[in-house]
């Protein structure tokens, strides 16, 4: 299998780090990675790395079948009564002009124009605490 040569590739790499190499062992045997393994990959694993391993796991699992789904979010509004202090997403009530509400006839337009468009597995509809709908 293709990736079981990736990741052998990876084992003999004499610039990989110990650590690394034992993790990415440890991938190919089937084994699960500790909660120590994760920070080593957080802190050190480059994308290449990363995305090596994860195909490994992928094709191990799937062979040459790759899954996917495409979505979209319908968000009917972006006003909220709440104000957490992460949120960059939300237009309080008092800054209504600034956001937006659809009504369902919007929510039902944008649904046909993306099912035109996209083999649609999933619709999420995402309701914000809003009481004045
Ligand atoms: S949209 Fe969600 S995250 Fe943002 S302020 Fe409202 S409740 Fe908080």
């Amino acid at each position: 299998m293709a990736s079981n040569q990736d990741i052998d590739l990876l084992l003999k790499d004499k610039m990989l780090s110990g650590d690394l190499k034992e993790i990415a062992q440890k991938v190919m045997d089937t084994q699960r990675i500790s909660n120590e393994d994760a920070l080593v990959l957080f802190e050190k694993g480059s994308l290449d790395f990363l995305g090596t391993l994860a195909n490994h796991v992928r094709e191990s699992k799937h062979g040459d079948t790759t899954y996917f789904n495409r979505n979209f979010h319908i968000e009917p509004t972006n006003i909220c009564l709440y104000t957490c202090s992460f949120c960059s997403y939300s237009r309080l009530i008092k800054k209504r002009e600034e956001g937006w509400e659809y009504t369902m006839d919007d929510i039902m337009e944008i649904v046909r124009s993306m099912m035109i468009n996209l083999l649609l597995k999933f619709i999420l509809l995402v309701v914000y605490c809003h009481n004045t709908m």
